[in-house]
Protein backbone atom coordinates (compact mmCIF):
# COMPACT_ATOMS: atom_id res chain seq x y z
CA UNK A 1 0.00 0.00 0.00
CA UNK A 2 1.40 3.42 -0.74
CA UNK A 3 0.34 6.58 0.71
CA UNK A 4 -0.11 9.60 -0.97
CA UNK A 5 0.24 12.92 0.47
CA UNK A 6 -2.81 15.79 0.18
CA UNK A 7 -1.89 18.82 -1.91
CA UNK A 8 -0.32 21.57 -0.13
CA UNK A 9 -0.27 19.18 3.38
CA UNK A 10 1.07 16.72 5.91
CA UNK A 11 -1.74 14.31 5.71
CA UNK A 12 -2.53 11.70 3.76
CA UNK A 13 -4.73 11.41 1.09
CA UNK A 14 -6.35 8.51 2.43
CA UNK A 15 -6.15 7.80 6.21
CA UNK A 16 -7.09 4.29 5.90
CA UNK A 17 -3.17 3.56 4.51
CA UNK A 18 -1.92 6.04 6.84
CA UNK A 19 -3.73 3.34 9.71
CA UNK A 20 -2.63 0.90 8.18
CA UNK A 21 1.21 1.52 8.03
CA UNK A 22 0.61 3.07 11.40
CA UNK A 23 -1.01 -0.84 12.30
CA UNK A 24 2.10 -2.45 10.88
CA UNK A 25 4.67 0.11 12.89
CA UNK A 26 3.13 -0.77 16.15
CA UNK A 27 3.05 -4.64 15.40
CA UNK A 28 6.76 -4.57 14.60
CA UNK A 29 7.44 -2.13 18.04
CA UNK A 30 5.48 -4.79 20.17
CA UNK A 31 7.18 -7.96 17.93
CA UNK A 32 10.31 -6.12 18.81
CA UNK A 33 9.66 -5.91 22.83
CA UNK A 34 8.28 -9.65 22.89
CA UNK A 35 11.50 -10.71 21.80
CA UNK A 36 13.57 -8.41 23.13
CA UNK A 37 15.34 -11.09 25.16
CA UNK A 38 16.64 -12.75 21.85
CA UNK A 39 18.76 -9.58 21.23
CA UNK A 40 22.51 -8.84 21.91
CA UNK A 41 22.28 -6.11 24.15
CA UNK A 42 25.39 -3.96 22.90
CA UNK A 43 26.01 -4.32 19.08
CA UNK A 44 29.24 -2.25 17.46
CA UNK A 45 28.17 0.07 15.17
CA UNK A 46 28.74 -0.89 12.07
CA UNK A 47 30.71 1.56 9.49
CA UNK A 48 29.20 0.12 6.52
CA UNK A 49 25.56 1.45 8.01
CA UNK A 50 27.18 5.06 9.02
CA UNK A 51 28.13 6.00 5.41
CA UNK A 52 24.72 4.77 4.35
CA UNK A 53 23.44 7.40 6.76
CA UNK A 54 25.47 9.97 5.82
CA UNK A 55 23.41 11.40 2.64
CA UNK A 56 22.96 14.93 1.74
CA UNK A 57 19.96 16.61 3.31
CA UNK A 58 16.93 14.87 1.56
CA UNK A 59 14.87 16.96 -0.28
CA UNK A 60 12.74 14.93 -2.25
CA UNK A 61 10.00 12.45 -0.64
CA UNK A 62 11.06 9.14 0.09
CA UNK A 63 7.47 8.50 0.91
CA UNK A 64 6.95 6.46 4.61
CA UNK A 65 6.87 2.89 3.13
CA UNK A 66 10.25 3.31 2.01
CA UNK A 67 11.65 5.09 4.77
CA UNK A 68 10.47 2.92 7.08
CA UNK A 69 11.39 -0.21 5.37
CA UNK A 70 15.06 1.76 5.53
CA UNK A 71 14.43 2.08 9.36
CA UNK A 72 14.17 -1.34 9.64
CA UNK A 73 17.01 -2.37 7.75
CA UNK A 74 19.86 0.11 8.14
CA UNK A 75 18.61 1.70 11.90
CA UNK A 76 16.85 -1.30 14.10
CA UNK A 77 18.68 -4.26 12.91
CA UNK A 78 21.66 -2.05 13.69
CA UNK A 79 20.40 -0.41 17.26
CA UNK A 80 21.59 -1.99 20.51
CA UNK A 81 18.28 -2.60 22.84
CA UNK A 82 20.80 -1.59 25.61
CA UNK A 83 18.20 -0.29 29.02
CA UNK A 84 15.30 -1.99 27.35
CA UNK A 85 16.76 -5.91 27.39
CA UNK A 86 16.42 -7.90 30.50
CA UNK A 87 20.07 -7.94 31.00
CA UNK A 88 20.79 -4.07 31.09
CA UNK A 89 21.78 -2.61 34.15
CA UNK A 90 24.57 0.25 33.54
CA UNK A 91 23.99 3.51 34.52
CA UNK A 92 20.72 4.13 35.95
CA UNK A 93 18.41 3.47 33.06
CA UNK A 94 15.14 3.10 32.82
CA UNK A 95 13.32 0.35 30.60
CA UNK A 96 10.14 2.30 29.04
CA UNK A 97 6.89 -0.16 29.40
CA UNK A 98 4.29 -0.82 26.24
CA UNK A 99 2.02 1.21 28.00
CA UNK A 100 4.26 4.12 27.80
CA UNK A 101 5.02 3.27 24.00
CA UNK A 102 0.81 3.58 23.24
CA UNK A 103 0.86 6.85 25.52
CA UNK A 104 3.27 7.81 23.14
CA UNK A 105 1.44 7.58 20.49
CA UNK A 106 -1.49 9.48 22.00
CA UNK A 107 1.22 12.35 23.37
CA UNK A 108 2.24 13.26 19.89
CA UNK A 109 -1.15 12.66 18.31
CA UNK A 110 -2.55 15.30 20.64
CA UNK A 111 0.57 17.74 20.37
CA UNK A 112 -0.85 19.61 23.13
CA UNK A 113 1.66 22.19 24.36
CA UNK A 114 1.13 22.61 27.94
CA UNK A 115 2.55 26.14 28.41
CA UNK A 116 -0.11 26.86 31.01
CA UNK A 117 -3.82 28.38 31.02
CA UNK A 118 -7.15 26.24 31.71
CA UNK A 119 -6.94 23.89 28.78
CA UNK A 120 -7.28 20.28 30.08
CA UNK A 121 -3.74 19.18 29.56
CA UNK A 122 -2.49 21.34 32.59
CA UNK A 123 -5.08 19.92 34.84
CA UNK A 124 -3.58 16.61 33.84
CA UNK A 125 -0.48 17.81 34.51
CA UNK A 126 -1.43 19.59 37.94
CA UNK A 127 -3.16 16.13 38.56
CA UNK A 128 0.13 14.18 38.31
CA UNK A 129 1.60 16.44 40.19
CA UNK A 130 -1.03 16.44 43.56
CA UNK A 131 -0.07 12.38 43.19
CA UNK A 132 3.31 13.01 43.36
CA UNK A 133 2.92 15.50 46.41
CA UNK A 134 0.85 13.01 48.09
CA UNK A 135 3.37 10.58 47.45
CA UNK A 136 6.09 12.73 49.20
CA UNK A 137 4.01 13.87 51.56
CA UNK A 138 4.79 17.42 50.12
CA UNK A 139 1.73 19.78 51.41
CA UNK A 140 -1.12 19.85 48.87
CA UNK A 141 0.04 24.11 47.74
CA UNK A 142 3.62 23.28 46.72
CA UNK A 143 4.40 23.74 43.31
CA UNK A 144 5.82 21.39 40.79
CA UNK A 145 6.25 20.86 37.15
CA UNK A 146 7.19 18.49 34.62
CA UNK A 147 10.89 18.44 33.29
CA UNK A 148 12.65 16.50 30.49
CA UNK A 149 14.71 14.91 33.54
CA UNK A 150 16.23 15.15 36.92
CA UNK A 151 19.28 17.12 35.55
CA UNK A 152 16.95 19.71 34.45
CA UNK A 153 15.23 19.09 37.69
CA UNK A 154 18.06 19.43 39.86
CA UNK A 155 18.90 22.90 37.90
CA UNK A 156 15.20 24.55 38.48
CA UNK A 157 14.92 23.71 42.17
CA UNK A 158 18.89 24.91 42.61
CA UNK A 159 17.75 28.19 40.77
CA UNK A 160 15.13 28.73 43.10
CA UNK A 161 17.11 28.20 46.20
CA UNK A 162 19.53 30.80 44.75
CA UNK A 163 16.94 33.33 44.02
CA UNK A 164 15.63 32.69 47.80
CA UNK A 165 18.77 34.83 49.42
CA UNK A 166 17.76 37.68 47.00
CA UNK A 167 15.10 37.84 43.84
CA UNK A 168 15.60 41.15 42.62
CA UNK A 169 19.15 41.59 43.30
CA UNK A 170 20.19 38.33 41.44
CA UNK A 171 17.38 38.63 38.12
CA UNK A 172 18.26 42.79 37.79
CA UNK A 173 21.51 43.18 38.57
CA UNK A 174 23.21 39.89 38.66
CA UNK A 175 25.08 38.04 41.01
CA UNK A 176 28.20 39.45 40.86
CA UNK A 177 26.37 42.65 42.37
CA UNK A 178 25.88 40.81 46.18
CA UNK A 179 28.23 41.26 48.74
CA UNK A 180 27.86 37.96 49.86
CA UNK A 181 28.91 34.77 48.89
CA UNK A 182 26.73 31.79 48.50
CA UNK A 183 27.58 28.46 49.84
CA UNK A 184 25.72 25.25 48.68
CA UNK A 185 26.36 21.93 50.22
CA UNK A 186 26.56 17.83 49.20
CA UNK A 187 28.34 14.76 49.70
CA UNK A 188 30.86 13.81 47.57
CA UNK A 189 28.46 11.02 46.46
CA UNK A 190 26.48 13.90 44.72
CA UNK A 191 25.08 13.19 41.12
CA UNK A 192 27.39 15.74 38.70
CA UNK A 193 24.18 17.33 37.42
CA UNK A 194 24.35 18.99 40.62
CA UNK A 195 27.73 20.39 40.00
CA UNK A 196 26.65 21.60 36.55
CA UNK A 197 23.67 23.59 37.94
CA UNK A 198 26.18 25.36 40.27
CA UNK A 199 27.97 26.32 37.58
CA UNK A 200 25.55 27.41 35.22
CA UNK A 201 23.76 29.04 37.72
CA UNK A 202 27.13 31.17 37.88
CA UNK A 203 27.75 30.13 41.10
CA UNK A 204 30.82 28.87 40.55
CA UNK A 205 32.08 25.44 41.56
CA UNK A 206 33.92 26.24 44.21
CA UNK A 207 31.08 27.45 46.05
CA UNK A 208 30.01 23.87 46.30
CA UNK A 209 31.44 22.36 49.07
CA UNK A 210 31.42 18.29 48.79
CA UNK A 211 31.21 16.83 52.03
CA UNK A 212 33.10 13.66 52.86
CA UNK A 213 30.88 10.28 53.24
CA UNK A 214 30.93 7.79 56.05
CA UNK A 215 31.15 4.19 55.24
CA UNK A 216 28.28 3.77 53.93
CA UNK A 217 28.54 6.74 51.50
CA UNK A 218 26.02 9.00 53.40
CA UNK A 219 27.14 12.88 53.84
CA UNK A 220 28.48 13.03 56.78
CA UNK A 221 26.45 15.73 58.93
CA UNK A 222 29.42 16.21 61.42
CA UNK A 223 31.83 17.37 58.94
CA UNK A 224 28.77 19.41 57.29
CA UNK A 225 28.35 21.26 60.52
CA UNK A 226 31.29 22.14 60.78
CA UNK A 227 32.34 23.08 56.83
CA UNK A 228 28.85 25.78 57.47
CA UNK A 229 30.01 27.13 60.65
CA UNK A 230 34.06 27.69 58.94
CA UNK A 231 32.12 29.24 56.13
CA UNK A 232 30.22 31.03 58.44
CA UNK A 233 33.24 32.30 59.95
CA UNK A 234 34.88 33.23 57.05
CA UNK A 235 32.11 35.44 56.10
CA UNK A 236 30.76 33.79 53.53
CA UNK A 237 26.78 32.92 53.39
CA UNK A 238 25.61 29.05 53.61
CA UNK A 239 22.27 29.01 51.41
CA UNK A 240 21.74 25.38 50.78
CA UNK A 241 22.11 21.41 51.72
CA UNK A 242 21.70 19.08 49.05
CA UNK A 243 20.56 15.57 49.90
CA UNK A 244 20.65 12.10 47.88
CA UNK A 245 18.18 9.92 47.88
CA UNK A 246 19.86 7.05 46.31
CA UNK A 247 23.39 8.09 45.02
CA UNK A 248 24.21 7.79 41.52
CA UNK A 249 27.47 5.53 42.54
CA UNK A 250 26.03 3.30 45.56
CA UNK A 251 22.45 3.91 46.03
CA UNK A 252 23.45 5.40 49.19
CA UNK A 253 20.63 7.28 51.04
CA UNK A 254 22.20 10.32 53.36
CA UNK A 255 20.08 11.21 56.55
CA UNK A 256 17.52 13.18 55.84
CA UNK A 257 16.00 14.08 59.07
CA UNK A 258 19.32 15.56 60.51
CA UNK A 259 20.08 17.49 57.37
CA UNK A 260 16.70 18.94 57.54
CA UNK A 261 17.24 19.73 61.20
CA UNK A 262 20.59 21.50 60.25
CA UNK A 263 19.29 23.30 57.47
CA UNK A 264 16.42 24.36 60.14
CA UNK A 265 18.39 25.55 62.74
CA UNK A 266 21.29 27.45 60.15
CA UNK A 267 18.25 28.84 57.86
CA UNK A 268 19.74 27.20 54.69
CA UNK A 269 17.44 25.39 52.30
CA UNK A 270 17.23 21.69 51.84
CA UNK A 271 16.81 19.89 48.45
CA UNK A 272 16.81 16.65 47.65
CA UNK A 273 17.73 14.56 44.43
CA UNK A 274 15.87 11.68 44.46
CA UNK A 275 16.29 10.94 40.92
CA UNK A 276 15.45 7.31 41.23
CA UNK A 277 15.93 6.57 45.05
CA UNK A 278 12.62 8.59 46.15
CA UNK A 279 10.61 6.02 44.79
CA UNK A 280 11.98 3.85 47.46
CA UNK A 281 9.09 5.22 49.13
CA UNK A 282 6.53 3.19 47.91
CA UNK A 283 8.78 -0.24 49.51
CA UNK A 284 7.08 -0.91 52.39
CA UNK A 285 10.43 -1.82 53.16
CA UNK A 286 12.45 0.88 52.61
CA UNK A 287 10.52 3.66 52.98
CA UNK A 288 11.24 4.79 56.75
CA UNK A 289 14.53 5.15 54.72
CA UNK A 290 13.18 8.02 52.21
CA UNK A 291 10.61 9.32 54.96
CA UNK A 292 12.39 12.44 55.59
CA UNK A 293 12.14 13.35 51.81
CA UNK A 294 9.15 15.04 53.16
CA UNK A 295 10.71 17.88 55.01
CA UNK A 296 12.79 18.81 51.82
CA UNK A 297 12.11 22.49 50.45
CA UNK A 298 12.39 20.92 47.07
CA UNK A 299 12.43 17.40 45.46
CA UNK A 300 13.61 16.45 42.42
CA UNK A 301 13.06 12.58 40.49
CA UNK A 302 12.52 10.99 37.59
CA UNK A 303 9.72 9.15 35.92
CA UNK A 304 12.30 7.37 33.25
CA UNK A 305 14.07 5.60 35.67
CA UNK A 306 12.70 3.61 38.22
CA UNK A 307 9.45 4.49 37.33
CA UNK A 308 10.03 2.80 34.23
CA UNK A 309 7.67 5.25 31.86
CA UNK A 310 9.23 6.49 28.77
CA UNK A 311 12.20 8.98 28.42
CA UNK A 312 12.19 11.87 29.24
CA UNK A 313 10.29 13.05 32.27
CA UNK A 314 11.14 14.37 35.49
CA UNK A 315 9.63 16.61 37.93
CA UNK A 316 10.63 19.00 40.37
CA UNK A 317 8.71 19.68 43.49
CA UNK A 318 9.06 23.21 45.42
CA UNK A 319 7.24 23.90 48.77
CA UNK A 320 7.38 27.47 48.39
CA UNK A 321 5.76 28.26 45.86
CA UNK A 322 5.61 32.30 45.48
CA UNK A 323 9.84 32.02 45.46
CA UNK A 324 9.26 28.97 42.79
CA UNK A 325 6.99 31.65 40.78
CA UNK A 326 9.61 34.39 41.18
CA UNK A 327 12.74 32.78 40.04
CA UNK A 328 11.08 31.96 37.27
CA UNK A 329 7.87 34.13 35.85
CA UNK A 330 8.95 36.84 32.90
CA UNK A 331 6.11 38.96 30.98
CA UNK A 332 5.84 39.32 27.74
CA UNK A 333 3.50 41.19 25.49
CA UNK A 334 2.51 38.61 23.33
CA UNK A 335 1.15 35.97 26.14
CA UNK A 336 -0.07 38.14 28.58
CA UNK A 337 -2.02 35.89 31.46
CA UNK A 338 -3.37 36.66 34.92
CA UNK A 339 -3.05 33.38 35.98
CA UNK A 340 0.36 31.18 36.61
CA UNK A 341 1.63 29.00 34.18
CA UNK A 342 3.60 25.90 33.99
CA UNK A 343 6.14 28.46 32.15
CA UNK A 344 6.46 30.79 35.11
CA UNK A 345 7.92 27.33 36.85
CA UNK A 346 10.69 26.64 34.26
CA UNK A 347 12.89 27.80 31.70
CA UNK A 348 10.60 25.96 28.80
CA UNK A 349 8.01 27.92 27.14
CA UNK A 350 6.86 24.88 25.30
CA UNK A 351 6.37 22.15 26.47
CA UNK A 352 5.15 18.34 25.78
CA UNK A 353 2.44 16.59 27.30
CA UNK A 354 4.29 14.11 29.23
CA UNK A 355 1.03 14.56 31.61
CA UNK A 356 -0.46 12.38 29.72
CA UNK A 357 1.81 9.38 29.71
CA UNK A 358 2.41 9.46 33.86
CA UNK A 359 -1.15 9.31 33.94
CA UNK A 360 -2.13 6.65 31.50
CA UNK A 361 1.15 4.43 32.99
CA UNK A 362 0.01 5.05 36.30
CA UNK A 363 -3.59 4.43 35.87
CA UNK A 364 -2.99 1.03 33.78
CA UNK A 365 -0.83 -0.56 36.03
CA UNK A 366 -1.54 1.09 39.39
CA UNK A 367 0.94 1.92 41.96
CA UNK A 368 0.57 -1.47 43.25
CA UNK A 369 2.70 -3.03 40.38
CA UNK A 370 4.94 -0.34 39.76
CA UNK A 371 5.75 -0.72 43.77
CA UNK A 372 6.15 -4.43 43.44
CA UNK A 373 8.40 -4.08 40.55
CA UNK A 374 10.20 -2.01 42.78
CA UNK A 375 10.82 -3.79 45.82
CA UNK A 376 11.49 -6.82 43.87
CA UNK A 377 14.54 -5.07 41.67
CA UNK A 378 16.03 -4.50 45.17
CA UNK A 379 15.38 -8.22 46.08
CA UNK A 380 17.44 -8.68 43.03
CA UNK A 381 19.79 -6.25 44.29
CA UNK A 382 20.03 -7.99 47.65
CA UNK A 383 20.53 -11.66 45.57
CA UNK A 384 22.79 -10.58 43.28
CA UNK A 385 25.11 -9.41 46.96
CA UNK A 386 24.40 -12.38 48.35
CA UNK A 387 25.88 -14.64 45.58
CA UNK A 388 28.68 -12.20 45.76
CA UNK A 389 29.63 -12.94 49.13
CA UNK A 390 29.08 -16.34 48.56
CA UNK A 391 32.10 -16.38 45.61
CA UNK A 392 35.59 -16.14 47.74
CA UNK A 393 36.89 -14.57 44.44
CA UNK A 394 34.10 -11.52 44.38
CA UNK A 395 34.49 -9.28 46.64
CA UNK A 396 31.53 -6.51 47.86
CA UNK A 397 32.89 -3.48 47.35
CA UNK A 398 29.36 -1.05 49.10
CA UNK A 399 26.50 -2.03 50.79
CA UNK A 400 23.69 -2.21 49.15
CA UNK A 401 21.56 0.34 50.23
CA UNK A 402 18.45 0.04 47.46
CA UNK A 403 19.09 -1.28 44.18
CA UNK A 404 23.27 -0.90 43.65
CA UNK A 405 25.68 -3.41 43.70
CA UNK A 406 29.29 -2.46 43.58
CA UNK A 407 32.09 -5.83 43.56
CA UNK A 408 35.06 -6.57 41.68
CA UNK A 409 36.85 -9.95 40.87
CA UNK A 410 39.59 -10.06 43.41
CA UNK A 411 41.25 -13.70 43.38
CA UNK A 412 43.59 -12.01 45.69
CA UNK A 413 46.76 -12.36 44.43
CA UNK A 414 47.33 -9.22 42.72
CA UNK A 415 48.01 -5.99 43.23
CA UNK A 416 45.14 -3.12 43.28
CA UNK A 417 46.34 -1.58 39.54
CA UNK A 418 46.22 -5.31 38.18
CA UNK A 419 42.63 -6.08 39.37
CA UNK A 420 41.46 -2.66 38.45
CA UNK A 421 43.02 -3.48 35.06
CA UNK A 422 41.74 -6.96 35.10
CA UNK A 423 38.18 -5.87 36.12
CA UNK A 424 37.38 -3.32 33.36
CA UNK A 425 38.56 -6.30 30.92
CA UNK A 426 35.86 -8.10 32.52
CA UNK A 427 33.70 -5.11 32.09
CA UNK A 428 34.43 -4.72 28.30
CA UNK A 429 34.43 -8.55 27.96
CA UNK A 430 30.73 -8.46 29.33
CA UNK A 431 29.26 -5.65 27.32
CA UNK A 432 30.73 -7.22 24.03
CA UNK A 433 29.27 -10.42 25.27
CA UNK A 434 26.05 -8.40 25.24
CA UNK A 435 23.85 -11.11 27.63
CA UNK A 436 24.27 -9.16 30.57
CA UNK A 437 25.56 -5.57 31.42
CA UNK A 438 26.81 -4.02 33.82
CA UNK A 439 28.65 -0.60 34.14
CA UNK A 440 31.62 0.94 36.32
CA UNK A 441 32.82 3.12 38.69
CA UNK A 442 35.17 3.98 41.24
CA UNK A 443 34.77 3.36 44.73
CA UNK A 444 38.13 5.27 45.81
CA UNK A 445 40.66 3.69 43.96
CA UNK A 446 39.10 0.60 43.63
CA UNK A 447 37.48 0.01 39.58
CA UNK A 448 33.99 -1.15 40.38
CA UNK A 449 31.52 -3.67 38.29
CA UNK A 450 28.74 -1.43 38.86
CA UNK A 451 24.86 -3.40 38.61
CA UNK A 452 22.19 -0.87 38.85
CA UNK A 453 18.59 -2.58 38.63
CA UNK A 454 15.87 -0.80 37.64
CA UNK A 455 14.88 -3.35 35.21
CA UNK A 456 11.57 -4.73 35.41
CA UNK A 457 12.49 -7.08 32.90
CA UNK A 458 15.14 -8.47 34.85
CA UNK A 459 15.29 -12.35 35.87
CA UNK A 460 17.11 -13.99 38.65
CA UNK A 461 19.39 -15.88 36.72
CA UNK A 462 20.14 -13.58 34.53
CA UNK A 463 22.05 -12.75 37.88
CA UNK A 464 23.62 -15.63 38.02
CA UNK A 465 24.33 -15.46 34.80
CA UNK A 466 27.03 -12.17 35.61
CA UNK A 467 27.95 -14.04 38.63
CA UNK A 468 29.51 -17.06 36.04
CA UNK A 469 30.74 -14.91 33.82
CA UNK A 470 32.78 -12.53 36.19
CA UNK A 471 34.11 -15.55 37.51
CA UNK A 472 35.07 -17.19 34.26
CA UNK A 473 36.26 -13.92 32.44
CA UNK A 474 38.31 -13.07 35.38
CA UNK A 475 40.01 -16.51 35.45
CA UNK A 476 40.09 -16.85 31.73
CA UNK A 477 41.40 -13.27 31.44
CA UNK A 478 44.11 -13.39 34.82
CA UNK A 479 46.17 -16.16 32.94
C1 LIG B 1 20.22 10.05 36.60
C2 LIG B 1 20.46 10.93 37.77
C3 LIG B 1 20.37 12.32 37.65
C4 LIG B 1 20.14 13.00 36.32
O1 LIG B 1 18.90 12.67 35.81
P1 LIG B 1 18.61 12.71 34.23
O2 LIG B 1 17.18 12.33 34.14
O3 LIG B 1 19.53 11.70 33.60
O4 LIG B 1 18.89 14.09 33.76
C5 LIG B 1 20.53 13.07 38.79
N1 LIG B 1 20.78 12.49 39.98
C6 LIG B 1 20.88 11.15 40.12
C7 LIG B 1 21.14 10.58 41.47
C8 LIG B 1 20.73 10.33 39.02
O5 LIG B 1 20.83 8.99 39.16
Amino acid sequence: MHIDWREGSLDPVDWESMKHMGNKMLDDMFNYLEHIEQEKIWKPINQKVLQELATPVPVEPMGLEQCYAEFCTTILKYHSPMNIHPGFWGWVMGCGNPVGVLAGIVTASLNANVIGGTQLACKIEEQVLAWFKELFGFPREASGVLTSGCSDANLLALAVARNSFANEIIKTKGLQHLKEKLVFYASSERHHSIDKAIALLGLGSEQLRLIPVDNQFRLRTDMLEQTIAVDRANGLHPLCIIGNVGSVNTGAIDQLERMAEIAKREGLWFHIDGAFGAFACLSEKHKSLVDGIRLADSLAFDLHKWMYMPYGIGCVLIKNREAHYRTFAAEADYIQHRDAWFSDYGISLSRRYSAIEIWMCLKAYGLKRLAALIERNMQQAEYLATLIQNQPDLELLAPVALNIVCFRYNPGRYDDETVNTLNKRIVMSLQFEGKVFPSDTSIGDKYAIRVAVTNYRSKEELFDLLVSRVLSLGDKLSH
